[in-house]
Protein backbone atom coordinates (compact mmCIF):
# COMPACT_ATOMS: atom_id res chain seq x y z
CA UNK A 1 0.00 0.00 0.00
CA UNK A 2 1.19 3.57 -0.89
CA UNK A 3 1.08 6.53 0.83
CA UNK A 4 1.95 10.08 0.03
CA UNK A 5 3.21 10.24 3.03
CA UNK A 6 5.84 7.66 1.64
CA UNK A 7 8.47 9.51 -0.18
CA UNK A 8 9.29 8.97 -3.52
CA UNK A 9 12.78 7.65 -4.57
CA UNK A 10 15.25 8.46 -7.11
CA UNK A 11 18.15 6.10 -7.48
CA UNK A 12 21.33 7.06 -9.96
CA UNK A 13 22.85 10.62 -9.80
CA UNK A 14 23.64 11.13 -13.05
CA UNK A 15 21.84 13.79 -15.35
CA UNK A 16 18.79 11.53 -15.72
CA UNK A 17 18.15 10.94 -12.33
CA UNK A 18 19.05 14.21 -11.33
CA UNK A 19 16.63 15.85 -13.19
CA UNK A 20 14.02 13.17 -12.17
CA UNK A 21 14.32 14.42 -8.62
CA UNK A 22 14.07 18.09 -9.53
CA UNK A 23 11.02 17.82 -11.51
CA UNK A 24 9.38 15.27 -9.02
CA UNK A 25 10.49 18.10 -6.14
CA UNK A 26 9.50 21.06 -7.73
CA UNK A 27 6.39 19.48 -8.06
CA UNK A 28 5.60 18.96 -4.42
CA UNK A 29 7.41 15.64 -3.71
CA UNK A 30 9.19 14.26 -0.79
CA UNK A 31 12.81 13.07 -2.64
CA UNK A 32 15.38 10.57 -1.52
CA UNK A 33 17.75 10.31 -3.91
CA UNK A 34 20.39 7.51 -3.50
CA UNK A 35 24.14 7.71 -5.78
CA UNK A 36 26.10 4.79 -5.20
CA UNK A 37 29.14 6.59 -5.39
CA UNK A 38 30.28 8.89 -3.07
CA UNK A 39 29.34 11.89 -5.19
CA UNK A 40 27.14 12.47 -7.66
CA UNK A 41 27.28 13.15 -11.34
CA UNK A 42 30.41 11.58 -11.66
CA UNK A 43 30.19 10.71 -15.74
CA UNK A 44 28.57 14.28 -16.12
CA UNK A 45 32.02 15.53 -14.84
CA UNK A 46 34.21 13.36 -17.35
CA UNK A 47 31.64 14.51 -20.05
CA UNK A 48 32.64 17.86 -19.63
CA UNK A 49 36.67 16.99 -19.31
CA UNK A 50 36.25 17.41 -23.50
CA UNK A 51 33.92 19.31 -25.28
CA UNK A 52 30.81 19.49 -23.25
CA UNK A 53 28.09 18.89 -25.81
CA UNK A 54 24.62 19.78 -23.94
CA UNK A 55 22.58 18.89 -26.62
CA UNK A 56 22.40 19.68 -30.62
CA UNK A 57 20.87 22.46 -32.63
CA UNK A 58 19.36 20.37 -35.30
CA UNK A 59 15.98 20.86 -36.58
CA UNK A 60 13.42 17.87 -34.18
CA UNK A 61 12.90 15.76 -37.35
CA UNK A 62 16.80 15.41 -37.99
CA UNK A 63 17.43 15.37 -34.32
CA UNK A 64 15.35 12.28 -33.38
CA UNK A 65 16.66 10.18 -36.72
CA UNK A 66 20.06 9.81 -34.24
CA UNK A 67 17.86 7.68 -32.40
CA UNK A 68 17.65 5.63 -35.02
CA UNK A 69 14.56 2.49 -34.58
CA UNK A 70 13.44 3.99 -31.09
CA UNK A 71 13.05 7.33 -33.08
CA UNK A 72 9.05 7.67 -32.20
CA UNK A 73 9.79 6.61 -28.28
CA UNK A 74 12.07 9.85 -28.47
CA UNK A 75 9.56 11.85 -29.94
CA UNK A 76 7.40 11.32 -27.43
CA UNK A 77 9.96 12.08 -24.47
CA UNK A 78 11.27 15.07 -26.68
CA UNK A 79 7.77 16.72 -26.79
CA UNK A 80 7.76 16.65 -22.96
CA UNK A 81 11.22 18.55 -22.89
CA UNK A 82 13.11 19.41 -26.06
CA UNK A 83 16.73 20.68 -26.24
CA UNK A 84 14.84 23.91 -26.41
CA UNK A 85 13.70 23.65 -23.10
CA UNK A 86 17.04 22.02 -21.90
CA UNK A 87 18.60 25.32 -23.07
CA UNK A 88 15.65 27.29 -21.35
CA UNK A 89 15.83 25.37 -18.31
CA UNK A 90 19.82 25.73 -18.03
CA UNK A 91 19.64 29.27 -18.37
CA UNK A 92 17.11 29.58 -15.46
CA UNK A 93 20.22 28.19 -13.67
CA UNK A 94 22.74 30.36 -15.13
CA UNK A 95 23.85 28.07 -17.77
CA UNK A 96 23.96 30.17 -20.71
CA UNK A 97 24.80 28.33 -24.21
CA UNK A 98 25.43 28.66 -27.43
CA UNK A 99 25.51 26.90 -30.64
CA UNK A 100 28.79 25.64 -32.27
CA UNK A 101 29.72 25.84 -35.84
CA UNK A 102 29.03 22.00 -36.21
CA UNK A 103 25.32 22.61 -34.40
CA UNK A 104 26.85 21.34 -31.56
CA UNK A 105 25.09 23.31 -28.48
CA UNK A 106 28.24 23.97 -25.69
CA UNK A 107 27.67 26.34 -22.07
CA UNK A 108 29.29 30.18 -23.01
CA UNK A 109 31.74 30.03 -19.99
CA UNK A 110 30.24 27.39 -17.42
CA UNK A 111 32.34 24.18 -16.62
CA UNK A 112 30.42 20.19 -16.08
CA UNK A 113 31.75 21.23 -12.22
CA UNK A 114 29.92 24.71 -12.31
CA UNK A 115 26.28 23.15 -13.61
CA UNK A 116 26.49 20.48 -11.12
CA UNK A 117 27.02 22.86 -8.29
CA UNK A 118 24.21 24.85 -9.95
CA UNK A 119 22.02 21.78 -10.06
CA UNK A 120 22.86 20.56 -6.63
CA UNK A 121 21.86 23.50 -4.79
CA UNK A 122 18.37 23.74 -6.97
CA UNK A 123 17.92 20.61 -5.55
CA UNK A 124 18.51 21.24 -2.20
CA UNK A 125 16.29 24.39 -2.39
CA UNK A 126 13.61 22.07 -3.58
CA UNK A 127 14.07 19.93 -0.24
CA UNK A 128 15.83 16.73 -2.11
CA UNK A 129 17.71 14.70 0.20
CA UNK A 130 20.66 13.05 -1.23
CA UNK A 131 22.24 9.94 -0.17
CA UNK A 132 25.22 8.98 -1.35
CA UNK A 133 27.25 6.10 -0.73
CA UNK A 134 23.76 3.99 -1.18
CA UNK A 135 23.78 0.96 -3.90
CA UNK A 136 19.84 -0.43 -4.68
CA UNK A 137 20.47 -4.40 -3.83
CA UNK A 138 16.82 -5.12 -5.18
CA UNK A 139 13.02 -4.27 -4.69
CA UNK A 140 11.77 -6.72 -1.95
CA UNK A 141 8.29 -9.28 -2.28
CA UNK A 142 6.70 -6.53 -0.42
CA UNK A 143 7.76 -3.58 -2.82
CA UNK A 144 10.50 -2.01 -0.62
CA UNK A 145 13.69 -0.67 -1.95
CA UNK A 146 17.00 -2.47 -0.15
CA UNK A 147 19.92 -0.04 -0.29
CA UNK A 148 23.47 -1.17 0.84
CA UNK A 149 25.56 1.30 2.53
CA UNK A 150 29.33 1.41 1.70
CA UNK A 151 30.27 -0.22 5.87
CA UNK A 152 28.41 -3.26 4.80
CA UNK A 153 24.82 -2.27 6.08
CA UNK A 154 21.73 -2.62 4.73
CA UNK A 155 18.50 -0.71 5.09
CA UNK A 156 14.97 -1.07 3.66
CA UNK A 157 12.70 1.84 2.45
CA UNK A 158 9.18 1.60 1.61
CA UNK A 159 7.93 4.71 -1.15
CA UNK A 160 5.39 5.68 -2.92
CA UNK A 161 6.96 5.04 -6.21
CA UNK A 162 10.47 5.82 -7.83
CA UNK A 163 12.98 6.15 -10.95
CA UNK A 164 15.75 4.25 -11.52
CA UNK A 165 18.34 6.12 -13.32
CA UNK A 166 21.26 3.80 -12.77
CA UNK A 167 23.33 4.89 -16.15
CA UNK A 168 24.63 2.50 -18.65
CA UNK A 169 28.23 0.17 -18.68
CA UNK A 170 31.06 2.51 -20.04
CA UNK A 171 33.35 4.20 -17.74
CA UNK A 172 32.35 2.22 -14.80
CA UNK A 173 34.72 3.73 -12.39
CA UNK A 174 32.18 6.94 -12.79
CA UNK A 175 29.99 4.10 -10.79
CA UNK A 176 27.66 3.26 -14.52
CA UNK A 177 29.18 -0.49 -13.97
CA UNK A 178 25.53 -2.05 -15.15
CA UNK A 179 25.83 -4.47 -12.10
CA UNK A 180 21.51 -3.36 -11.83
CA UNK A 181 21.62 -5.23 -14.41
CA UNK A 182 21.33 -8.70 -12.31
CA UNK A 183 18.79 -7.51 -9.73
CA UNK A 184 16.26 -6.48 -13.04
CA UNK A 185 17.03 -9.64 -14.25
CA UNK A 186 15.46 -11.61 -11.19
CA UNK A 187 12.39 -9.49 -11.81
CA UNK A 188 12.12 -11.32 -15.31
CA UNK A 189 12.74 -7.71 -17.06
CA UNK A 190 14.43 -8.33 -20.57
CA UNK A 191 17.68 -6.95 -21.21
CA UNK A 192 19.74 -6.39 -24.14
CA UNK A 193 23.32 -7.07 -23.60
CA UNK A 194 25.63 -4.35 -23.19
CA UNK A 195 28.02 -3.31 -26.08
CA UNK A 196 30.60 -0.14 -26.80
CA UNK A 197 28.79 2.56 -28.42
CA UNK A 198 30.34 5.68 -29.82
CA UNK A 199 34.06 3.84 -29.25
CA UNK A 200 37.18 3.18 -30.95
CA UNK A 201 37.93 0.45 -33.31
CA UNK A 202 41.27 -1.90 -33.96
CA UNK A 203 43.26 -2.10 -36.58
CA UNK A 204 46.71 -4.07 -37.65
CA UNK A 205 48.73 -0.97 -38.15
CA UNK A 206 52.62 -1.23 -39.03
CA UNK A 207 54.56 -0.11 -36.27
CA UNK A 208 56.11 2.54 -38.59
CA UNK A 209 52.62 4.48 -38.81
CA UNK A 210 52.44 3.53 -35.45
CA UNK A 211 55.58 5.59 -34.31
CA UNK A 212 55.47 8.29 -36.71
CA UNK A 213 51.92 9.14 -36.47
CA UNK A 214 49.96 7.71 -33.54
CA UNK A 215 47.44 10.57 -31.94
CA UNK A 216 47.46 12.25 -35.12
CA UNK A 217 44.13 13.87 -36.94
CA UNK A 218 43.04 12.90 -40.10
CA UNK A 219 40.01 16.28 -40.90
CA UNK A 220 37.36 16.80 -43.37
CA UNK A 221 37.03 12.93 -44.23
CA UNK A 222 33.63 11.08 -45.70
CA UNK A 223 33.56 7.82 -43.95
CA UNK A 224 31.23 4.99 -45.07
CA UNK A 225 30.25 1.24 -44.31
CA UNK A 226 30.01 -2.20 -46.65
CA UNK A 227 26.58 -1.27 -46.17
CA UNK A 228 26.57 2.15 -47.58
CA UNK A 229 25.98 4.14 -43.90
CA UNK A 230 28.01 7.43 -44.24
CA UNK A 231 28.95 10.75 -42.37
CA UNK A 232 31.34 12.97 -42.93
CA UNK A 233 34.06 13.79 -40.10
CA UNK A 234 37.32 13.33 -38.25
CA UNK A 235 39.44 10.55 -37.53
CA UNK A 236 42.56 9.63 -34.92
CA UNK A 237 45.08 7.00 -35.61
CA UNK A 238 45.81 5.82 -32.40
CA UNK A 239 48.62 2.75 -31.44
CA UNK A 240 45.71 0.37 -31.64
CA UNK A 241 43.69 1.39 -34.78
CA UNK A 242 41.23 4.47 -34.79
CA UNK A 243 39.52 6.82 -33.09
CA UNK A 244 37.07 9.80 -33.01
CA UNK A 245 33.63 11.82 -33.76
CA UNK A 246 33.52 10.62 -37.71
CA UNK A 247 33.72 7.19 -36.35
CA UNK A 248 30.84 6.97 -33.55
CA UNK A 249 27.78 7.51 -35.61
CA UNK A 250 28.92 4.20 -38.01
CA UNK A 251 29.61 2.20 -34.00
CA UNK A 252 26.29 0.60 -34.96
CA UNK A 253 26.98 -0.96 -38.66
CA UNK A 254 30.47 -1.41 -37.97
CA UNK A 255 29.54 -3.74 -34.04
CA UNK A 256 27.22 -5.69 -36.57
CA UNK A 257 29.92 -6.58 -39.43
CA UNK A 258 32.40 -7.09 -36.89
CA UNK A 259 30.59 -9.53 -34.87
CA UNK A 260 28.74 -11.13 -37.97
CA UNK A 261 32.21 -11.56 -40.14
CA UNK A 262 34.95 -11.31 -37.48
CA UNK A 263 36.26 -7.95 -39.27
CA UNK A 264 34.39 -4.84 -40.64
CA UNK A 265 35.73 -2.83 -43.96
CA UNK A 266 35.66 1.13 -42.98
CA UNK A 267 36.13 3.26 -46.25
CA UNK A 268 37.45 6.55 -46.36
CA UNK A 269 37.05 9.21 -48.66
CA UNK A 270 40.66 10.94 -48.43
CA UNK A 271 39.57 14.01 -50.87
CA UNK A 272 35.83 14.59 -50.60
CA UNK A 273 36.22 17.95 -52.24
CA UNK A 274 37.24 16.43 -55.46
CA UNK A 275 35.40 13.69 -57.77
CA UNK A 276 37.64 10.24 -58.80
CA UNK A 277 37.73 11.94 -62.35
CA UNK A 278 39.30 15.27 -61.23
CA UNK A 279 41.95 12.88 -59.08
CA UNK A 280 42.88 11.05 -61.71
CA UNK A 281 43.21 14.31 -64.23
CA UNK A 282 46.01 15.34 -61.31
CA UNK A 283 47.77 11.61 -60.88
CA UNK A 284 48.02 11.76 -65.20
CA UNK A 285 50.23 14.86 -65.29
CA UNK A 286 53.39 14.61 -65.77
CA UNK A 287 55.54 13.72 -62.89
CA UNK A 288 58.90 15.07 -64.15
CA UNK A 289 61.74 14.18 -61.40
CA UNK A 290 59.01 14.21 -58.39
CA UNK A 291 59.15 10.82 -56.03
CA UNK A 292 55.45 9.78 -56.32
CA UNK A 293 54.98 11.27 -52.31
CA UNK A 294 56.31 14.75 -53.48
CA UNK A 295 53.93 14.58 -56.38
CA UNK A 296 51.10 13.33 -54.75
CA UNK A 297 51.41 16.15 -52.25
CA UNK A 298 51.92 18.97 -55.43
CA UNK A 299 49.09 17.68 -56.79
CA UNK A 300 46.57 16.66 -54.35
CA UNK A 301 48.03 17.92 -50.81
CA UNK A 302 48.06 14.56 -49.49
CA UNK A 303 51.19 14.42 -47.15
CA UNK A 304 52.12 13.27 -43.77
CA UNK A 305 49.45 10.57 -41.58
CA UNK A 306 46.68 11.00 -44.90
CA UNK A 307 49.78 10.17 -47.38
CA UNK A 308 50.82 7.29 -44.86
CA UNK A 309 47.43 5.85 -44.55
CA UNK A 310 47.07 5.47 -48.13
CA UNK A 311 51.00 3.98 -48.45
CA UNK A 312 50.00 1.28 -45.49
CA UNK A 313 46.23 0.37 -46.69
CA UNK A 314 46.88 1.14 -50.64
CA UNK A 315 47.87 -2.61 -52.07
CA UNK A 316 51.63 -1.61 -54.28
CA UNK A 317 49.89 -2.74 -57.81
CA UNK A 318 47.00 0.05 -56.81
CA UNK A 319 49.65 3.01 -55.32
CA UNK A 320 51.54 2.16 -58.58
CA UNK A 321 48.41 2.73 -61.07
CA UNK A 322 47.26 6.07 -61.21
CA UNK A 323 43.30 4.78 -62.29
CA UNK A 324 43.94 2.44 -59.14
CA UNK A 325 45.06 5.02 -56.99
CA UNK A 326 42.39 7.66 -57.69
CA UNK A 327 40.39 4.95 -56.71
CA UNK A 328 41.98 4.27 -53.81
CA UNK A 329 41.90 7.97 -52.26
CA UNK A 330 37.84 8.09 -53.17
CA UNK A 331 37.45 4.63 -50.76
CA UNK A 332 40.36 3.65 -48.78
CA UNK A 333 39.49 -0.07 -47.26
CA UNK A 334 40.22 0.43 -43.51
CA UNK A 335 40.38 -3.17 -42.66
CA UNK A 336 38.98 -3.23 -38.57
CA UNK A 337 40.05 -6.16 -36.37
CA UNK A 338 37.88 -5.26 -33.27
CA UNK A 339 35.84 -2.88 -30.85
CA UNK A 340 37.56 -1.19 -28.13
CA UNK A 341 36.55 -2.46 -24.99
CA UNK A 342 33.30 -1.54 -23.61
CA UNK A 343 34.99 0.56 -20.28
CA UNK A 344 36.46 2.77 -22.67
CA UNK A 345 33.52 3.50 -24.51
CA UNK A 346 31.91 6.74 -24.39
CA UNK A 347 28.51 5.41 -24.17
CA UNK A 348 27.00 1.93 -24.22
CA UNK A 349 24.25 0.35 -26.33
CA UNK A 350 21.96 -2.24 -24.27
CA UNK A 351 20.34 -2.28 -21.25
CA UNK A 352 16.69 -2.50 -20.63
CA UNK A 353 14.90 -3.70 -23.85
CA UNK A 354 12.65 -0.86 -24.65
CA UNK A 355 9.29 -2.89 -25.43
CA UNK A 356 9.91 -3.16 -21.21
CA UNK A 357 8.47 -0.39 -20.61
CA UNK A 358 5.41 2.53 -21.40
CA UNK A 359 5.43 5.81 -23.13
CA UNK A 360 6.97 7.53 -19.87
CA UNK A 361 9.32 4.91 -19.20
CA UNK A 362 7.36 2.91 -16.13
CA UNK A 363 8.22 -0.74 -16.41
CA UNK A 364 5.37 -2.73 -17.44
CA UNK A 365 6.57 -5.72 -15.05
CA UNK A 366 6.93 -3.22 -11.84
CA UNK A 367 4.09 -0.55 -11.93
CA UNK A 368 5.12 2.39 -10.18
CA UNK A 369 8.76 2.10 -11.15
CA UNK A 370 10.02 4.28 -14.05
CA UNK A 371 13.46 3.86 -15.74
CA UNK A 372 15.41 6.94 -17.28
CA UNK A 373 18.97 7.44 -19.26
CA UNK A 374 21.56 5.06 -20.68
CA UNK A 375 19.88 2.27 -18.74
CA UNK A 376 17.55 1.95 -21.40
CA UNK A 377 18.72 -0.39 -24.89
CA UNK A 378 18.90 2.88 -27.48
CA UNK A 379 22.09 4.11 -28.60
CA UNK A 380 23.03 7.94 -30.46
CA UNK A 381 25.83 9.26 -31.91
CA UNK A 382 28.10 12.12 -29.14
CA UNK A 383 27.03 15.85 -29.93
CA UNK A 384 24.81 16.15 -26.99
CA UNK A 385 22.00 13.51 -27.95
CA UNK A 386 23.15 11.48 -24.96
CA UNK A 387 22.82 14.09 -22.56
CA UNK A 388 19.86 15.08 -24.13
CA UNK A 389 18.26 11.59 -24.11
CA UNK A 390 19.13 11.83 -20.35
CA UNK A 391 17.65 15.10 -19.35
CA UNK A 392 14.68 14.44 -21.29
CA UNK A 393 14.14 10.53 -20.60
CA UNK A 394 14.55 11.85 -16.45
CA UNK A 395 12.06 14.47 -17.49
CA UNK A 396 9.17 12.64 -18.78
CA UNK A 397 9.55 9.47 -16.24
CA UNK A 398 9.31 11.89 -13.18
CA UNK A 399 5.89 13.23 -15.13
CA UNK A 400 4.59 9.90 -15.94
CA UNK A 401 5.56 9.30 -11.77
CA UNK A 402 3.86 11.91 -11.05
CA UNK A 403 0.76 11.35 -13.19
CA UNK A 404 0.83 7.30 -11.87
CA UNK A 405 0.32 9.00 -8.38
CA UNK A 406 -2.35 11.10 -9.13
CA UNK A 407 -0.48 14.14 -8.86
CA UNK A 408 -0.58 17.73 -11.11
CA UNK A 409 1.79 17.00 -13.91
CA UNK A 410 4.00 20.00 -15.01
CA UNK A 411 4.40 18.62 -18.73
CA UNK A 412 1.48 18.52 -21.00
CA UNK A 413 2.44 15.64 -23.71
C1 LIG B 1 34.38 10.60 -21.78
C2 LIG B 1 32.91 10.90 -21.95
C3 LIG B 1 32.52 12.05 -22.61
C4 LIG B 1 31.16 12.31 -22.82
N1 LIG B 1 30.80 13.45 -23.46
C5 LIG B 1 29.49 13.69 -23.71
C6 LIG B 1 29.09 14.89 -24.37
O1 LIG B 1 29.90 15.80 -24.62
N2 LIG B 1 27.77 15.03 -24.69
C7 LIG B 1 26.84 14.07 -24.39
O2 LIG B 1 25.66 14.23 -24.74
N3 LIG B 1 27.18 12.97 -23.68
C8 LIG B 1 28.48 12.76 -23.36
N4 LIG B 1 28.83 11.64 -22.64
C9 LIG B 1 27.77 10.67 -22.24
C10 LIG B 1 26.97 11.14 -21.00
O3 LIG B 1 27.86 11.52 -19.97
C11 LIG B 1 26.08 9.98 -20.51
O4 LIG B 1 25.28 9.53 -21.59
C12 LIG B 1 25.19 10.42 -19.35
O5 LIG B 1 25.99 10.73 -18.23
C13 LIG B 1 24.21 9.31 -18.98
O6 LIG B 1 23.42 9.79 -17.94
P1 LIG B 1 22.64 8.79 -16.96
O7 LIG B 1 22.06 9.67 -15.88
O8 LIG B 1 21.76 7.93 -17.74
O9 LIG B 1 23.74 7.85 -16.33
P2 LIG B 1 25.14 8.16 -15.50
O10 LIG B 1 25.55 9.54 -15.78
O11 LIG B 1 25.96 7.04 -15.88
O12 LIG B 1 24.62 8.07 -14.01
C14 LIG B 1 24.22 6.86 -13.41
C15 LIG B 1 24.43 6.96 -11.91
O13 LIG B 1 23.83 5.83 -11.26
C16 LIG B 1 24.70 5.40 -10.21
N5 LIG B 1 24.42 3.98 -9.94
C17 LIG B 1 24.65 2.91 -10.74
N6 LIG B 1 24.22 1.78 -10.14
C18 LIG B 1 23.70 2.15 -8.95
C19 LIG B 1 23.06 1.42 -7.89
N7 LIG B 1 22.85 0.08 -7.94
N8 LIG B 1 22.62 2.11 -6.79
C20 LIG B 1 22.80 3.48 -6.72
N9 LIG B 1 23.38 4.21 -7.70
C21 LIG B 1 23.82 3.55 -8.81
C22 LIG B 1 26.08 5.64 -10.76
O14 LIG B 1 27.06 5.72 -9.74
C23 LIG B 1 25.91 6.96 -11.53
O15 LIG B 1 26.18 8.08 -10.71
C24 LIG B 1 30.18 11.38 -22.37
C25 LIG B 1 30.58 10.24 -21.67
C26 LIG B 1 31.93 10.00 -21.46
C27 LIG B 1 32.34 8.76 -20.69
Amino acid sequence: MTTLQQPVVVVGGGPAGLMAATVLAEAGCRVDLFEAMSSPGRKLLVAGRGGFNLTHSAPLPEFLDRYGAHREWFARVLARFSPADLRRWLEDMGIETHVGTSGRVFPVTASAADLLRSWLARLDRAGVTIHTGHRWLDLTADRELLLGRADGTQKRLAAAGGVLALGGASWPKTGSDGRWTTILARHNVALVPFAPANCGFEAAWSQTLIDRFAGAPLKNLALSTSSGRSTVGELVITRYGVEGGGIYPLTPVLREELAVKGRAVLFLDLKRDLSEAEILSRLLRPRGKNSLANFLRKQLRLEGPVYSLLRECCPPPAFNDPVGLAARIKRLPIILTGIRPLAEAISSAGGIAMAEVDASGMLRRLPGVFVAGEMLAWEAPTGGFLLQAAFSTGYSAACGLLDWLSRPVPCSA
